[in-house]
């Protein structure tokens, strides 16, 4: 009886340690740091070689393209073209606008990617030409590629047009030409991502890539600026020092993670 009680003692535990195993990713990261799940989640997350998506957090509202383009502004390749439900209505207003500008020739080529999607495409096509299930921003539900029907992003007016005007609908040019040192994906006139307003008009201001905003933001910790008459105040927040008494009471705000450790809450000001 007596060694019975200590090996029941080491089978609770264990029983105990399985549910509640307290050493799982979701409390601790590699540098054992507690983290905040916010970091993980949001429009401003830097996915790239670095910093991959957390399959865990992979957006489930997705909606199909097709049923969005009701007016038949632009096509769509495949019928199962996802983004975001949350990124409809700002894609819908881009593609809007090209069409009142005379273009109805743009063509969605890929939008959201399952990690198995990923996967199958980084086999199938290698290295050269696909990143690995994770580091895709296609994981996100945030990307689109946009071609054009008339010929190659960087010949045509599409092109042309589409890298003139995202900005104003919270989407940024993702991998510029003059970027490619940073972002390490080579130029992709095609690809467009949402990170929401205020911040793809900075982006664009200050001709940063992805990369390079959010070290500004780290740098500068609170930043006060004014887009199409709406006064903004985004502020960074180390996920160690972030809780959510933090966040403003009475005013419209966004939060989103950084991918990293920081949290940015953007407030309507
Ligand atoms: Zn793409």
């Amino acid at each position: 009886m007596k060694k019975i009680i200590p090996i029941l003692f080491v089978f609770i535990f264990g029983i105990w340690f399985v549910i509640n195993n307290p050493f799982t990713e979701e409390n601790y990261n590699t540098n054992g740091q507690p983290n905040h799940e916010q970091v993980y989640q949001g429009d401003l997350l830097l996915v790239n070689h670095d910093f991959p998506v957390k399959e865990k957090y992979i957006l489930k509202d997705l909606v199909n393209a097709l049923q969005t383009n009701t007016n038949n502004y632009y096509t769509v390749l495949y019928n199962n073209t996802l983004i975001s439900e949350h990124i409809k209505a700002p894609f819908e207003a881009l593609m809007e606008q090209a069409y009142y500008d005379g273009i109805s020739t743009f063509l969605v080529s890929s939008s959201f990617r399952s990690f198995e999607e990923q996967k199958k495409l980084y086999n199938e096509y290698g290295s050269e030409s696909a990143l690995p299930a994770g580091y895709s921003e296609h994981n996100l539900g945030l990307s689109l590629d946009i071609g054009s029907t008339q010929g190659r992003m960087e010949d045509t007016f599409e092109g042309q047009w589409l890298a003139e005007n995202v900005w104003h609908y919270g989407f940024i040019m993702r991998y510029p030409e003059n970027k490619t040192h940073i972002t390490k994906i080579k130029y992709e006139p095609w690809h467009i991502r949402y990170v929401g307003l205020p911040h793809s008009v900075l982006i664009r201001e200050n001709d940063f890539a992805l990369e390079e905003y959010i070290e500004f933001l780290k740098e500068e910790q609170i930043i006060h600026t004014s887009v199409n008459g709406q006064d903004y105040i985004i502020k960074y927040y180390d996920s160690e020092q972030f809780s959510e008494d933090l966040l403003p009471k009475n005013q419209t705000y966004t939060i989103s993670g950084d991918n990293q450790s920081g949290i940015i809450v953007t407030i309507e000001n």
